[in-house]
């Protein structure tokens, strides 16, 4: 399993995208900074979509992509996400209001997009993988998903999260985490109840972790808060040197083989 890091943060500025990885060049998860990430022919092989939640910066590129798909070769993208997800992004994304109904175009029998439900503690088979759906705490209903490759290789990606999605842990096993740190430790209160984690909170997380499954996998961090990066990459730096774990930011264009 090749998993690339398309955006890894919080914030869009030059150099840095939205948050998505790409699984194998051919699943997304979140599509926040994809088509810019992407040639034509990479964007071509991507053909099912996995969204965690609902918020601009994770669902974003959907409407790119959906365009360069249904001009230029007439293809098609499942997406798939919980229902009350997808109710909200065909409602307000893709309906056709703003830019194109790709629900529909460029017809109603083959539309660019196909939607799929897929609910919390839902298990399904996609695009080949084993696709666990797991509720992680947000300010809005959000999943993470731990996606399994047919040679028994695994990652959890929590999408955005805050305290307690170690409630998570007891389901999967993965080899790798991916989660986020949105902004630094002084924050914490605030980055709480907006649900998202800092360093500290991450370090708790972690430690149910252990705890409960008697390892680490190596955990990736993004969903960086980019006017935070410095002082967020030291505050993960401790935690990975109190923990004696290998845990690092990732960064655009990053390539992780499992
Ligand atoms: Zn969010
Ligand atoms: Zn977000």
């Amino acid at each position: 399993m090749e998993i690339r890091v398309l955006g890894a943060h919080l914030s869009e500025v030059k150099g840095a995208r939205l948050t998505s990885l790409l699984i194998d060049g051919a699943l997304l998860v979140d599509a926040g900074g994809v088509t810019s990430a992407l040639t034509l022919s990479e964007q071509k092989n991507i053909r099912t979509v996995l969204l965690t939640h609902h918020h601009f910066d994770h669902t974003r590129d959907l409407v790119t992509l959906a365009a360069n798909t249904g001009y230029y070769w007439q293809g098609q993208l499942t997406v798939h996400a919980p229902r009350y997800t997808l109710d909200i992004v065909t409602k307000y994304l893709v309906d056709g209001t703003m830019y194109m109904n790709f629900l529909e175009y460029p017809s109603k029998q083959k539309p660019t997009l196909i939607c799929e439900d897929i609910e919390p503690y839902g298990r399904k088979t996609i695009a080949g993988y084993d696709v666990l759906a797991l509720p992680a705490r947000h300010s809005v209903p959000a999943v993470g998903y731990q996606i399994t490759s047919g040679d028994g290789r695994s990652m959890f990606y929590t999408g955005d999260t805050t305290v307690g999605i170690s409630d998570c842990w007891q389901y999967i096993s993965p080899q790798l985490l991916i989660t986020e740190v949105a902004g630094p430790n002084e924050y914490g209160d605030w980055l709480k109840k907006a649900g998202h984690l800092c360093a500290r909170f991450l370090k708790e997380e972690l430690t149910q972790f252990r705890q409960l499954k008697k390892y680490l996998p190596r955990v990736i961090i993004i969903h960086v808060g980019n006017f935070f990066e410095q002082k967020i990459k030291e505050e993960v730096a401790e935690v990975a040197q109190e923990l004696e774990a290998d845990i690092n930011l990732g960064y655009e264009d990053m390539k992780i083989t499992l």
